[in-house]
């Protein structure tokens, strides 16, 4: 069809009878039905639903028929098939084109310069820590401290944290369930007293990790007043607070 006036917001299309006549088509109505011919041949038939509006019965044809699509491997550089193969060797991958080991694997460029920033991280690590000689240490003398969570499921009581206070000399523990980590130096600064009376030893350090409430001025003040010095294990480095993560393994495996 030609000359055809598309409207999408309309809702339905109309055919003008004055065009289509006019390109030679004849066009008949008869009772409710109507069809349009051309040379004899009836192209198109309808029917009238209402209004006086016919509603043809048309198919949609595709502008191309018989359409085949055939893939053809070109080659691509070896960066390429470096991260299309799991990140694997280039020279592996070099090697497996040679021995034509896999079908279409073709490299168009062979530079192994350039840098593939995931393998970068991928193959990053950290030196391992200096194993620490296990010091013997008085009652009272180093209190460390470790919080865990939050875990995917709460306790019966809502909590999502465990926090764990424990003297490195005696291995004294209490564990407390938070529900938030901001209750963990409250906990910690009734701990002390209570341990003091219990043991009659004075706690000397107290040792935690540099987050939440620890940096707080208050609790600062607070630690100072009872005679403990505080101290910090750096940030994502649970080797300085071992006692304190081992033990938090522990309580974890157990539940
Ligand atoms: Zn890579």
């Amino acid at each position: 069809m030609r000359k055809v006036l598309y409207v999408p917001d309309i809702g339905v299309n109309l055919i003008s009878i004055g065009t289509v006549t006019a390109l030679g088509a004849k066009v008949v109505y008869s009772g409710c039905d109507v069809s349009f011919s051309r040379n004899g041949i009836v192209d198109i038939t309808g029917r009238r639903i209402e209004n006086g509006v016919y509603k043809l019965n048309l198919k949609v044809k595709p502008a191309e028929t018989n359409r085949a699509l055939v893939s053809k491997s070109v080659g691509v550089p070896l960066s390429v098939w470096h991260t299309r193969f799991p990140h694997v060797n280039n020279k592996t991958i070099q090697k497996m084109e040679q021995l034509q080991l896999v079908d279409g694997l073709a490299i168009s460029n062979h530079d192994i310069s350039c840098i593939c920033e995931g393998c970068i991280y991928g193959k990053m690590c950290r030196s391992p820590f200096i194993e620490s000689k296990r010091e013997e240490r008085e009652v009272g003398e180093l209190i460390v401290t470790d919080i865990q969570g939050p875990m995917q499921v709460p306790s019966l009581s809502q909590a999502f944290y465990l926090l764990l206070i424990k003297d490195h000399g005696s291995s004294y523990r209490k564990c407390h369930f938070l529900k938030k980590k901001s209750e963990a130096a409250y906990l910690i600064l009734q701990f002390i007293p209570l341990f003091e009376t219990e043991t009659n030893k004075k706690v000397q350090h107290i040792r935690s990790e540099r987050r939440g409430k620890f940096d707080g001025k208050e609790y600062k003040c607070r630690l100072a007043e009872l005679g403990a010095v505080q101290e910090f294990t750096i940030s994502y480095s649970p080797q300085q607070n071992g006692v304190a993560e081992r033990d938090n393994r522990t309580i974890m495996d157990h539940t």
